[in-house]
């Protein structure tokens, strides 16, 4: 501990006070008026020393400062020195209920000597220690592993000037840019131009040179983010940079989970991004999840937040002509939606997440026909290019794209889930992770996997996060890191005003408890969805991919995300 020199000796000023640091300092605009500062290892106190009984102690606590500067007047006469800290704590929302984080600034004079550089010196050396404290005080949750941003953290931030309402680059000048200056986070501004830009440029960057990327969008920047990260040849290691997400898009859905996970009240617009700003700032990194897509083109994406089809990838998509109304475009689009709603055919499949995966020779004799055996399974419709190039040991896979579900192809299917991994592209090189959990598309999958028998849906959801955007909670348990897919489906026969019951549901969570039976949660760690609709669309991150067969499977804990 450091004992302030200037001051006399804390412990033996007050009674029972165990400070880091004490000092008496002017306030900034009126010399007359003196504060008593002390600093400990949680908090700044600060308390007017003044004739009057009024000793009023204000508490500042230090997991909700981001930072603290020391600097000289601009009067070349003066011979004080100043030192800010800057603190986001919860306060009452102005001409509103609830709280949520503000900006709170306290800034004071050190005039102890006549010595400018000496009052200088001691401005810094408060700045410093309110610096430090305040880095290990970071808002934790209770049973999460975080680690910390290097200091000083050399940030990427990308930001996509068209999403949301086209104010994304605004938003990080108005709300974010101080912050920064105030938590000394030296960034890079990197402005798009086109789709794809981010994830070439994370593509082919010199990693080195970062240590964190934070995109300011929507959840379809950070989507190009990742998977530029996972089409590197060095995607273990590229993968590990920590990502934050500061909310700038209409679909926001990471940034409302992270801010969820915080335990903070709800917020949302610039309150949920002050949030996400402050989570930066404090440097706090835990684990996410990702999740590896197959397409019947045999392209594979990564994904960390949702895979849709039916209901909810239809409103993300048509509502895309809205944008310029904001994240309420999701709602104006359900409404729409709603007035002509459809079902969707197709079958799905998954792997529960109590089931211990087998290890992949016991579950190649596991193996059995997918779906219902009376159906030819949608391999059959499948392009031939769907194949792998046929090695003499894969030849059999021909046959599993032009015949049935036979015997033959539930043990070709065992070939082909050991000959695929690891995953190789075309120069052999292993550049993605293994899916230890998937056999090809075109085989049936393992007997431990839960078929379902509905084939009707309205909707299919599959989610990693809490939320499915700024106001509809849909995963109320789920975690960044929990290792899960949580899967939902709809199947066909719900009334509308029973669909438009849940989605109203979903903005306190409460939409499980209506006990609709049309409603299925399940939570799993692999999928597969085969649509039989001719038309339709399915979503990954709110992207739209390729529609036709396509599966997944979680991998817990595989990239970083800044978080508190
Ligand atoms: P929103 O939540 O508003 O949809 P997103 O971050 O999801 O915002 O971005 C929407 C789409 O814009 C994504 O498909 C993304 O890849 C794409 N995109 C990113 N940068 C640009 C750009 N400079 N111009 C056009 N599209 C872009
Ligand atoms: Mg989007």
């Amino acid at each position: 501990m450091e004992k302030d020199a200037s001051a006399p000796d804390p412990s033996r000023q007050c009674n029972g006070f165990s400070g880091v640091l004490y000092g008496e300092f002017t306030d900034t605009l009126n010399d007359g008026v003196r504060y008593s500062v002390s600093l400990t290892e949680s908090a700044l106190t600060i308390q007017r020393i003044s004739s009057s009984p009024d000793r009023t102690k204000v508490v500042f606590n230090l997991s909700d400062c981001i930072g603290c500067r020391a600097y000289k007047g601009p009067d070349s006469a003066d011979i004080g020195a100043y030192f800010a800290a800057y603190f986001y704590p919860f306060k009452r929302r102005w001409m509103s209920t609830g709280v949520a984080r503000q900006r709170v600034e306290q800034c004071f004079r050190v005039a102890l000597a006549q010595d400018p550089l000496v009052n200088l010196r001691e401005a810094e050396r408060w700045a410093h220690a309110i610096r430090d404290a305040s880095v290990l005080q970071a808002p934790r949750r209770d049973g999460v592993m975080y680690t910390e941003l290097r200091r000083p953290c050399r940030t990427m931030i990308l930001v996509n000037p068209h999403s949301g309402r086209g104010q994304a680059l605004q938003l990080f000048t108005g709300h974010i840019q101080a912050m920064l200056t105030e938590a000394s986070v030296p960034y890079t501004l990197v402005i798009t131009e086109h789709q794809n830009h981010a994830r070439e440029l994370v593509r082919n960057a010199d990693l080195t040179q970062w240590d964190a990327l934070v995109i300011m969008s929507g959840d379809g920047l950070l989507f190009e983010v990742i998977n530029g990260l996972m089409e590197r040849e060095d995607w273990q290691q590229a993968i590990q940079t920590p990502l934050g997400m500061l909310p700038g898009g209409s679909g926001n859905a990471l940034a409302a989970s992270i801010h969820h996970y915080s335990q903070s009240p709800p917020a949302w617009n610039e309150e949920l991004l002050l949030s996400c700003g402050f989570m930066l700032c404090k440097g706090l990194v835990g684990s996410l999840d990702l999740v590896s897509v197959h397409l019947a083109s045999s392209q594979r994406l990564f994904s960390f937040l949702s895979l849709a089809w039916g209901f909810v990838a239809d409103v993300d998509i048509e509502s895309e002509k809205y944008r310029h109304v904001g994240a309420i475009r999701f709602l104006m689009g359900t409404l729409v939606r709603l007035a002509s709603l459809r079902v969707y055919q197709g079958r799905l499949a998954y792997l529960p997440a109590k089931e211990i995966p087998k290890p992949p020779n016991e579950r190649a004799k596991a193996t059995r026909p997918p779906f219902t055996p009376q159906q030819p399974s949608l391999c059959s419709s499948l392009p031939c290019h769907l194949v792998p190039k046929a090695s003499p040991k894969q030849s059999s896979l021909k046959n599993c794209v032009d015949t049935n579900l036979n015997q033959n192809s539930i043990t070709n299917s065992s070939n082909v889930i050991t000959n695929m991994r690891p995953e190789t592209h075309g120069n052999n090189k292993t550049t993605s992770p293994t899916d230890s959990l998937l056999p090809s598309l075109c085989q049936p999958v393992p007997e431990n996997w839960t078929v379902v028998n509905e084939e009707d849906f309205v909707l299919v959801l599959a989610i990693c996060h809490s939320h499915l955007a700024e106001d509809l909670w849909t995963v109320p348990g789920a975690m960044a890191d929990d290792g899960l897919i949580h899967l939902f489906y709809v199947t066909a026969g719900i009334s509308r005003p029973a669909l438009l019951r849940l989605f109203l549901a979903m903005e306190r969570g409460s939409h499980l408890a209506y006990g609709c039976p049309h409603l299925v949660y399940e939570k799993v760690r692999a999928l597969r969805l085969e649509p039989i609709s001719q038309q339709g669309m399915i979503t990954v991150d709110g992207e739209v991919v390729e529609y036709g067969p396509i599966q997944a499977q979680v991998h817990p804990r595989m990239a970083r995300l800044i978080c508190g």
